[in-house]
């Protein structure tokens, strides 16, 4: 017997290996199972999750890629469908939830044709096939827009905002993101670009949602060093330095010994020198507004307050970065070094109060592309689930000016997408076409998902769909959540930029694609808590096996 026979060990001891059908089925539900997570948060009526991590902290949340986030999942093929999240949200800023669903539907459907024997490699072909020629009839289905028409982009950012928390106030945050974005958005050539970058989105616990404003400038949550420095400065020259004015305490462990109250007065006075030095080398540059991103001596602060500059201390990196953008100045490493051709410019600067907290708003700056939106609301968790909210918004608007179309929502253009590959699946010979019609079945997983979500019967809903879609007027029927029933979701304002749908699509097709094509999965990662030395490889023999029985 060949039982004896020592094996050949071509992996590490505890490595574990799952082949062949095992390791697609395996992966096939990791990806489903994370699908399956964020299902139930899709669209208006789509319910919220609570996480808790293992410090105790709780995220509550609607948004798609913050859920996967923090799901903090194991399974490589989990960690896959959460890759295609975080490029959605990357390129697009919304429709991680859709793309997230979409993929674990292309997965089970897949599975469906991996049972019928058919070969993983075909289906992807099929797949791939399927995907661009959805992305072509998306195309053909998208309506123009242009940075100019307002209420359709209100529309938008009121649909990306649509079953979050912040939905109640959504009117207003959409009109604060369209306008937010109407400032920095830069057209030349018939083309628009906006830099999300000169948004600024700061947040301030405190008041209501609805105290929420736009603001032309910078807010930084900072307060002046002095009270005696006015709260307000007109016709603002800002320096920006990240440099302490400070004496720096000696780096060697010299020791100074101080024999008399003489020296120690000299001692003294040489400090308050170089502090007065390092200011009036500030003020030399007309400078009258002073944003440190390191620490004010105490005293520097009174020589500043004396030179009427208005200055601010430990101002975050960031901050001062969009500073530099937004006023036109130089952010200068040394106090020696800085000039006055380093200055940048802006019409105020103020100090204001805002739930008992000082905030320094920077307004009117040299670049008026420099924008801030200001989040107000309640409690934590309502801010930050009103900023995610945003964020999806002012990347859904971004989107859409940015490629310049638009297309309906509420499960519009999936059932559209869906009819058209299925006469297209007819064209397609070979086994391809059972999967492009796989394909075309998984995309109505977002129409189905809605009406689920609006109690309404999801075969009903689809057959009708289906049917409305075969009329020419019929391509932007979907599900109309409120009112539990279908409806032409254009003329309902329910609008959402095109790139949402074509980069969900994408990535999701080609995420699904790749799992599918896996057939082998070795993981050489050690098992929790490692192996007990000269002890048992998890669930398996002894090295060496065990011999004759
Ligand atoms: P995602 O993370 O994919 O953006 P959402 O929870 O934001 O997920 O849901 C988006 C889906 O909800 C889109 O298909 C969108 O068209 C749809 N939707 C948004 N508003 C409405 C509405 N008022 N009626 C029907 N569907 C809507
Ligand atoms: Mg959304």
């Amino acid at each position: 017997m060949k039982m004896s026979q020592t094996p050949v060990i071509i992996l590490p001891e505890g490595a574990l290996r799952t082949t062949g059908r095992d390791a697609q089925r395996s992966n096939i539900m990791a990806a489903k199972a994370v699908a399956e997570a964020v299902r139930t948060t899709l669209g208006p009526r789509g319910m919220d999750k609570m996480l808790v991590d293992d410090l105790g902290d709780i995220v509550i949340t609607n948004d798609g890629a913050t859920i996967v986030e923090e799901m903090n999942v194991e399974h490589p093929a989990a960690k896959m469908v959460i890759e295609v999240a975080k490029t959605q949200d990357d390129e697009v800023g919304d429709g991680t939830t859709t793309a997230v669903v979409l993929t674990g539907e292309f997965l089970a459907k897949a599975e469906g044709l991996l049972d019928q024997g058919i070969h993983p490699t075909v289906i992807s072909r099929g797949y791939r096939m399927a995907a661009k020629k959805a992305i072509e009839i998306l195309n053909s289905t998208a309506r123009k827009i242009s940075l100019s028409d307002t209420k359709l982009l209100q529309e938008i950012a009121e649909t990306a905002m649509t079953g979050k928390g912040a939905e109640s106030h959504k009117e207003l945050l959409s009109n604060v993101c369209v306008k937010a974005i109407q400032q920095v958005a830069e057209s030349s050539d018939g083309r628009v670009s906006v830099d999300l970058e000169n948004v600024q989105v700061q947040k301030k616990q405190g008041g209501m949602t609805t105290d929420s404003e736009m603001i032309e400038g910078l807010i930084i949550d900072k307060e002046r060093v002095h009270s005696g420095m006015p709260k307000k400065v007109e016709g603002c020259k800002i320096a920006l330095l990240d440099a302490a004015i400070e004496i720096k305490d000696t780096e060697t462990d010299a020791e100074i010994s101080i024999t008399s109250p003489e020296q120690l007065q000299a001692f003294v006075a040489q400090e308050e020198n170089m502090l007065k030095e390092m200011v009036d080398k500030v003020a030399a540059t007309g400078a009258n507004i002073l944003f440190c991103q390191k620490g004010i001596d105490d005293l520097a602060q009174h020589f500043l307050n004396k030179a009427g500059i208005f200055a601010v201390r430990r101002v975050k990196k960031s901050d001062m970065e969009k500073l530099a953008k937004a006023t036109g100045a130089r952010v200068v490493t040394s106090v020696k070094e800085i000039e006055k051709a380093d200055l940048g410019f802006a019409k105020t600067t103020e100090e204001v109060k805002i739930s008992g907290d000082e905030m320094i708003f920077v307004r009117g700056c040299k670049n008026p592309k420099a924008v801030s939106v200001l989040i107000r609301g309640g409690t934590e968790h309502v801010i930050d689930e009103a900023e995610r909210a945003i964020n999806d918004a002012l990347g859904g608007i971004a989107a859409a000016v940015e490629v310049g179309y638009v297309v309906a929502g509420g499960g519009a253009p999936e059932t559209e997408v869906a009819q058209k590959l299925r006469k297209y699946a007819d064209t397609v010979g070979g086994r391809e076409q059972l999967a492009v019609n796989a394909f075309a079945d998984a995309m109505e997983i977002i129409p189905r998902t809605l009406a689920d979500s609006a109690g309404m019967d999801a075969i009903d809903t689809l057959v009708k769909l289906r049917a409305k879609h075969e009329e020419k007027e019929g391509k932007e029927y979907g599900v109309l959540v409120e009112k539990a029933k279908i409806e032409n979701m254009w003329s309902k304002g329910v609008i959402e930029p095109l790139k949402i749908k074509t980069q969900a699509i994408q990535s999701a097709s080609e995420a699904a694609e790749l799992i599918l094509r896996i057939d082998d999965v070795i993981s050489t990662k050690s098992a929790k808590g490692g192996m007990p030395p000269g002890g048992m490889p998890p669930g398996g023999m002894p090295p060496g096996g065990m011999g004759m029985m």
